[in-house]
């Protein structure tokens, strides 16, 4: 049987990883007792070692959730804390200090917390149990702890104390049971004494006679009776071994206590940590197979329910925290390689060509050039363009890859985000400086002339008429939308107050200069105030300069429509055309050396490194991390470990019932 309590003790292990569900509890044994009651030193016979904190400034502030793993003779000892995953650690003064540790770290003021300490110790000397220490009662506060903290240690015992749980009240033989906070606290929660069990401590410090009267638990019966101990640990302070055979050193001392006294020569009194620690196993025992068949059945439907949810949220769907990067990682890549096939050639040449045109459209609306062509010219071809065209591309990459970035799963992950999008961005900025120098390389011999057929002649005119005829419907549009957000009325008497005010403006200009030759004083009067609003001035203004743009544009229309342009021999009088022939050959040659300088080479580069920088360098822990991140993606992880782990139980279970069985369980 002993078999049935470690695999339970395993299985219980498993279950308390399992999220909110107060029905798959497996008992343990719950040990209370007043401050300095003996406590710790009970504990630490049990297990053989010295390992809890000791002093009088409150040092058990955490319950301690002790497992014990009986280990086959001659293994190594060690305890370890699942929740800090430190490894195994081999000396107990540093498992006692690692305690004190996680106890100090709950502040005086707030003094205790039910966040629960996971300690399991493995040794060939400890049976399979699970103990729960927690903070002695205490009679009263002492300066400095907080007025409630009395209450709070008996609730912090009271959740504990509940079934299925295993009550160990620890109660010093030098005080009255009646006195006992403990015994009590069990009282109330257990009045029959079914499944608690009474350990008198500091059985020499009282007379023999006085000792066995309270073991025999006339006054307060309890059905699983009381076992009386001598485990004065000592001091504390002692040292590593010492502390183990300080320990040891008890043992042989209580034994001789008891063998050395005619009054606990009784076959029916139960004495001495040893026969303490037998109790507990055979009691825990009973009490995991008595809950055994409850425990199935529940882990059965808690199976069912998690199999149920799984089917009808997720069809069954397999997922990993490694499926789901991957299928990420592969969702980049695919819309990468899609955005690679959108930004071929002639959508490159189109980002381009526009933004030269917009150049070209700029310098021929400014007349100082008008009659200049090679400066026109130059001004274009010398305005940086390897830059400006560069920076450009660059612009249009980043854009196109923040949709990428912000689309699919990786939507669900900023962090990511950012990383994929500095590490595209590293990868421009190498190749940016080379880029630009390329351009600039090849585009300048455009600088100092340029050669133009006729057929390129008329595809410039072509070009640049439907420039121009392009920003005539701009211009169009945006007075058409102030024509009908103004309305026409006002519009047309806002046009006219600006220019009759401008006509006064120059009258009375006129006159102050009169007046300043005739040297005579000026009467002022004052403008007439308007009721027209600044809004409508404004709109009013942007009219009249819109039409004074059509006026320019059309009258250039004209002159791209006229004979005149109809050879390349008009050249300087049709600036825009010739003007889009060189922004056109600019367009080309900048476009080959983006393709190879930038795109080839980023379009080459980065899906290496979404491999190498998002995906080989995630261990297991990073990748889980990853993959929890989404939320949609976390909940059914989280569902399908649940059922996994339900389904691990279960397979554990079934093989103990079954186990039972067939051994017969009729000792129960
Ligand atoms: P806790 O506060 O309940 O954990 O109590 P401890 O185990 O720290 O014990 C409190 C004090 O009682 C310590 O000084 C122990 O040495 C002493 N003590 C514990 N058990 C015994 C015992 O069986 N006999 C004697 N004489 N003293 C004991």
């Amino acid at each position: 049987f002993m078999m049935l309590t470690k695999k339970l003790i395993e299985i219980r292990n498993i279950l308390k990883t399992i999220e909110g569900n107060e029905a798959l509890r497996l008992p343990s044994i719950v040990v209370i007792g007043s401050q300095s009651s003996g406590k710790s030193s009970v504990l630490e016979a049990i297990v053989g070692h010295e390992f809890l904190p000791k002093g009088t400034n409150m040092v058990t502030r955490r319950p301690i959730e002790l497992t014990l793993v009986n280990a086959p003779a001659g293994s190594e000892e060690y305890g370890e804390f699942p929740q800090l995953g430190l490894g195994r650690i081999r000396d107990f003064l540093q498992i006692q200090s690692t305690l004190r540790d996680m106890n100090m770290a709950v502040s005086d003021e707030e003094c205790i917390s039910p966040k629960p300490i996971e300690l399991r110790i493995h040794s060939p000397n400890v049976p399979d149990l699970t103990l729960v220490d927690l903070p002695g009662y205490i009679q009263v506060t002492t300066r400095g702890q907080p007025i409630e903290l009395k209450s709070r240690i008996a609730s912090l015992c009271e959740t504990y104390i509940q079934e299925p749980n295993i009550i160990l009240t620890v109660c010093p033989a030098d005080v009255d049971l009646a006195n006992s906070e403990a015994l009590m606290a069990a009282r109330r929660v257990d009045p029959l004494g079914l499944r608690t069990i009474g350990v008198i401590s500091k059985t020499d410090l009282v007379p023999p006679e006085q000792a066995v009267s309270i073991l025999e638990n006339h006054d307060y019966p309890l059905l699983l009776g009381y076992v009386g101990v001598v485990c004065k640990a000592g001091g504390g302070r002692g040292g590593g071994k010492s502390g183990d055979a300080m320990v040891r050193r008890a043992r042989d001392r209580e034994e001789q206590y008891f063998q050395g006294h005619a009054a606990f020569h009784r076959k029916d009194l139960a004495l001495g940590t040893g026969t303490l620690r037998r109790k507990l196993t055979e009691v825990l025992e009973e009490y995991m197979g008595r809950n055994l068949d409850g425990i199935v059945d529940a882990v059965q439907g808690e199976l069912d329910e998690s199999r149920y949810q799984y089917k009808v949220q997720y069809n069954d769907r397999r997922i990993s925290a490694e499926s789901y990067v991957a299928d990420t990682m592969d969702e980049i890549k695919q819309s990468f390689k899609e955005l690679t096939r959108q930004l071929d050639k002639p959508r490159l040449r189109s980002e381009v060509r526009a933004l030269l045109e917009q150049r070209v459209m700029d310098i021929s609306g400014n007349g100082r050039w008008k009659h200049r062509l090679d400066v026109a010219s130059a001004h274009l071809t010398k305005s940086g363009v390897g830059r400006s065209v560069t920076q450009h591309i660059v612009d249009v990459l980043h854009s196109q890859l923040h949709l990428i970035a912000e689309a699919g799963n990786l939507g669900m992950h900023p962090a990511t985000q950012e990383r994929v999008m500095s590490f595209a961005t590293d990868i421009l900025r190498n190749k940016y400086g080379v880029t630009v120098n390329q351009v600039e390389n090849t585009i300048k011999p455009f600088k100092f002339d340029i050669e133009c057929t006729e057929s390129e002649w008329n595809e410039g005119v072509k070009r640049a008429r439907s420039l121009v005829e392009r920003e005539m419907a701009m211009c169009e549009a945006a007075l058409q939308g102030i024509k009908t957000s103004v309305g026409k009325r006002r519009l047309r008497a806002g046009i006219q107050h600006i220019l009759s005010r401008e006509r006064d403006m120059a009258a009375r200009k006129k006159r102050r200069e009169e007046a300043e030759e005739m040297e005579e004083p000026l009467e002022e009067r004052d403008l007439v105030s308007t009721q027209y609003s600044p809004i409508l001035l404004e709109k009013a203004r942007e009219t009249m300069a819109l039409r004074q743009r059509m006026f320019v544009l059309r009258y250039r229309l004209a002159a791209l429509k006229s004979k005149g342009c109809r050879t390349s021999s008009g050249k300087a009088m049709c600036p825009e055309a010739f003007l889009s022939v060189v922004a056109e050959k600019l367009t080309y040659t900048s476009v080959m050396f983006l393709q190879v300088e930038l795109l080839n080479e980023f379009f080459f580069q980065f899906p290496r490194e979404v491999d190498d920088r998002l995906y080989y360098d995630l261990d297991k822990a990073s990748l889980t991390a990853f993959a929890r991140e989404n939320p949609e993606i976390r909940r059914q992880l989280d569902l399908l470990e649940r059922r996994s782990k339900l389904e691990e139980v279960m397979e554990k279970l079934g093989y103990l019932a079954r186990g039972r069985k067939e051994s017969g369980s009729s000792a129960y």
